[in-house]
C-alpha cells in the first residue's frame, strides 16, 4: 500500500477504502436512504456492495410488521413482537443510521434537510445536512383523510405501533368510561359506539378483530355494559374489500351481518367532531349524524409533505403520486429511486413504442415481419411490457403468435399495421401496482440487486428495450410477482386469494395465513415472539389491561 502520509491514524482511515489506479483512495460513493419499513428495510437487507458509504434516516429505529398490526389494537398480539429493531442490521452491514426525519429535499444540490425527535434539551443538535450521490426514498406514505373536517383531531389512524397501541388504550378506556355509575342509558350506548371508516383490507380486519374481542373477552369482563357495544363499519362505495374477488367481498359482508356489525356502504364520511360522525348517504342525499365512542380512520393513502414538495421542485406538482421509471428511478430527477407506497411506477405504453418495437424486431429491414423476427422479440415484449403477458392471460392465449395469428388469419407475416392491430388492446390491461408489503419488499430487494452489479451495469446504461445478445449486464425492469391477498375476517377464518383464481375461506386459510405469516416475519426472534403471543392467547384470552 502507498500512501503520501505515514501517518498510521490515517493509514487506518483510509484502510478501507478503495484505491484507484494513482493509489488514491476513491471517494465511495454516498448512498442515502429514507425510511426503514418494508422498501428500506428489504432495500438494506439485500444490498451488498462495498462500494457504497450507506447512511440510513429514519424516524423510527425499527422495522415493522404491519399486517399482524391490526392484531396488536385488541392484544392478540404484543406490539414489540412485530417490531425488528434495524441496529443490529446497521452493525452488521457496516452502515450509518440516524434517527431522525427528512424534511425537505434540495434535489439540485443534493441535500436533505433533517430533523430528529423533538425534546432534545441541546440546541442545535435537532436539524441536521446531510448531502447524497443517490437517494433512495422509501418513506412510505401518510393515512388519507381527504380534508375531510375533523378527522385529524378525532379519528385514530392505523399506521404505526403507536397508533394500534394508542386505539387498544382507547377502547378499553371506553370500556371503563361506560362503566361508571351515573350514567343514562344513551351516554353509555354513545361511549360504546365503535365506528371504522374504510372497507378496505385494514378496516374490515379491525373491524373483525374488534369484534372478537367485544365477544370473547369483554363479554366476560364487562357484562353489565356489552349489550351497548355496537360496531359500525362506514364504506363510500358499494361494497367492502372491493379489490378482492367477489365471493370473499360476499363471504366477508354476510359474515359481518351475522356477527352483528352494522355494515352501511354508499355511505360518505363529510365531518367528524368531538361526539358525533355525520355521513352523506349515497341513495338519499342525505346527511346523517350519529354519536360515537371512538371513531377509526383506514380510507387509504397519500403522499406525505416531503414527498409533494420535492414533485413541485422536479416538475411533477401536478401528480398525485410521484412516479419513476421501471428501474425506479424518480422521472425527471437524477440519482434518485423511490420505492414501495412513496411511488407509482409509470409503465410504458406498448403503443407508444409500437414503431420502435417492429424496427428492431425487423431485421432485414423488410417492412414485415416474419417468424423467426418475432421469435427473436417475443422474450424481450413481454419483459418490458407486463400488461402484455396479463393480456395473454386474460384472452387464454398461450403467446403473442398466437395473438398475432388471431389478428392475422393464418398469414405468418405481418407488416407495422397489423402488428399494431393485434396488440392494438393490450395496454388496457395496464394497472398500478398496489400499496402493499409485497410490491414495496420485493421493490427494495430489486433495487438492492442493481445496486449490487451496479460497477458493471453503469458502463452498459439500458435501452428502452432490451434485445437478445445486447448487454448482458443491463437491467431488468422491476417486474412484481403477486403470490396471493389475504383478508382475516374473525372468529379464526380469513379468506385467501392466491395467484391462478383460487380462492379459498375458513378456518384452514386462517391457518395458511399464521404459518405465511410467521414464516415471513423477518427474524427467528420475532417469529418466537409472535407464535407465543398467539399461542397465549388460545391458553389465556387476551390482555385487557390499558
Ligand atoms: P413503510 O413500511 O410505511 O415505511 C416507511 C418508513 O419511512 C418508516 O420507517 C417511516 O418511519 C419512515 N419515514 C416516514 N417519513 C419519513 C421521513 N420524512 N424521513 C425519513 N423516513 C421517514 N400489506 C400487505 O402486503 N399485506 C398486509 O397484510 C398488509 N397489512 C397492513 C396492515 C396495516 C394496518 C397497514 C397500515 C398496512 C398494511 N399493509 C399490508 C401495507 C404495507 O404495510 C405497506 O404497503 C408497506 O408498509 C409499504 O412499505 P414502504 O416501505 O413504502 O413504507
Ligand atoms: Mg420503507
Ligand atoms: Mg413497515
Ligand atoms: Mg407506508
Ligand atoms: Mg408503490
Amino acid at each position: 500500500l502507498v500512501y503520501s502520509d505515514s501517518n498510521p491514524l490515517k493509514r487506518i482511515l483510509h484502510a478501507d477504502a478503495t484505491l484507484d489506479s494513482d493509489g488514491n483512495p476513491i471517494r465511495k460513493k454516498k448512498v442515502v436512504v429514507l425510511g426503514s419499513g418494508w422498501s428500506g428495510y428489504s432495500f438494506l437487507s439485500y444490498l451488498n456492495n462495498p462500494n457504497y458509504d450507506v447512511q440510513v434516516v429514519s424516524p423510527r429505529n425499527f422495522f415493522l410488521f404491519t399486517p399482524l398490526l391490526p392484531s396488536v389494537t385488541n392484544g392478540t398480539v404484543e406490539a414489540r413482537s412485530i417490531v425488528e429493531p434495524i441496529r443490529g442490521l446497521m452493525r452488521k452491514k457496516g452502515f450509518e443510521y440516524k434517527e431522525a426525519e427528512c424534511v425537505k429535499i434540495d434535489a439540485s444540490n443534493k441535500k436533505i434537510h433533517c430533523r430528529s425527535k423533538e425534546g432534545s434539551s441541546l440546541k442545535g443538535t435537532t436539524e441536521f445536512d446531510m448531502d447524497y450521490d443517490i437517494l433512495i426514498l422509501a418513506v412510505g406514505a401518510k393515512p388519507n383523510t381527504f380534508n375531510t373536517p375533523g378527522v385529524e383531531e378525532h379519528a385514530y389512524f392505523l399506521k404505526e405501533a403507536e397508533d394500534a397501541l394508542n386505539i387498544r388504550h382507547s377502547v378499553i378506556d371506553c370500556f371503563e368510561r361506560a362503566s361508571l355509575p351515573n350514567l343514562t342509558e344513551e351516554e353509555r350506548k354513545k361511549i360504546l359506539h365503535f365506528v371504522v371508516v374504510g372497507g378496505g383490507p385494514t378496516g374490515v380486519e379491525f373491524s373483525a378483530e374488534l369484534h372478537d374481542f367485544l365477544v370473547q373477552d369483554v363479554a366476560k369482563i364487562y357484562p353489565k355494559v356489552q349489550e351497548f357495544t355496537k360496531i359500525t363499519l362506514l364504506e363510500a362505495g358499494d361494497h367492502i374489500l372491493n379489490m378482492f374477488d367477489k365471493r370473499i367481498t360476499a363471504f366477508a359482508e354476510e359474515k359481518f351481518q351475522r356477527d352483528g356489525i352494522d355494515l352501511k356502504t354508499g355511505s360518505m364520511v363529510v365531518g367528524v367532531t368531538a361526539d358525533e360522525i355525520s355521513t352523506k348517504e349515497r341513495e338519499t342525499g342525505k346527511i346523517v349524524s350519529k354519536p360515537y365512542g371512538m371513531v377509526v380512520w383506514s380510507t387509504g393513502i397519500g403522499s406525505r409533505p416531503v414527498i409533494k414538495d420535492f414533485m413541485q421542485q422536479i416538475g411533477q406538482g401536478q401528480r398525485r403520486v410521484l412516479a419513476t421509471d421501471e428501474w425506479l428511478r424518480v422521472e425527471g430527477c437524477d440519482g434518485v429511486y423511490a420505492l414501495g407506497d412513496t411511488a407509482t411506477i409509470n409503465q410504458r405504453r406498448v403503443m407508444e413504442d409500437i414503431a420502435a418495437i417492429f424496427n428492431k424486431a425487423d431485421k432485414g429491414n423488410t417492412g414485415t415481419l416474419n417468424k423467426k423476427d418475432f421469435n427473436s422479440v417475443v422474450k424481450d415484449i413481454c419483459q418490458r411490457y407486463p400488461q402484455v403477458e396479463l393480456y395473454l392471460k386474460k384472452n387464454k392465449l398461450k403467446n403473442i403468435a398466437n395473438l398475432l395469428k388471431s389478428a392475422n388469419g393464418e398469414d405468418t407475416q405481418v407488416n407495422i399495421e397489423k402488428f399494431k392491430q393485434a396488440l392494438s388492446e393490450v395496454d388496457s390491461q395496464m394497472k398500478n401496482l398496489p400499496a402493499t408489503a409485497q410490491v414495496a419488499s420485493q421493490q427494495g430487494k430489486y433495487l438492492a440487486k442493481c445496486f449490487n452489479k451496479m460497477e458493471k451495469c453503469e458502463k452498459k446504461p439500458e435501452g428502452p428495450l432490451r434485445f437478445r445478445g445486447e448487454g448482458r449486464h443491463r437491467f431488468q425492469p422491476f417486474r412484481y410477482r403477486h403470490f396471493g391477498s389475504f383478508a382475516p375476517l374473525g372468529g379464526e377464518q380469513t379468506a385467501a386469494e392466491l395467484p391462478g383464481d383460487w380462492v379459498s375461506i375458513g378456518h384452514s386459510s386462517q391457518w395458511l395465513w399464521y404459518s405465511v405469516y410467521a414464516s415471513k416475519l423477518v427474524s427467528w426472534r420475532t417469529r418466537m415472539l409472535v407464535i407465543s403471543d398467539w399461542t397465549r392467547r388460545f391458553v389465556f384470552g387476551r390482555d385487557t389491561s390499558s
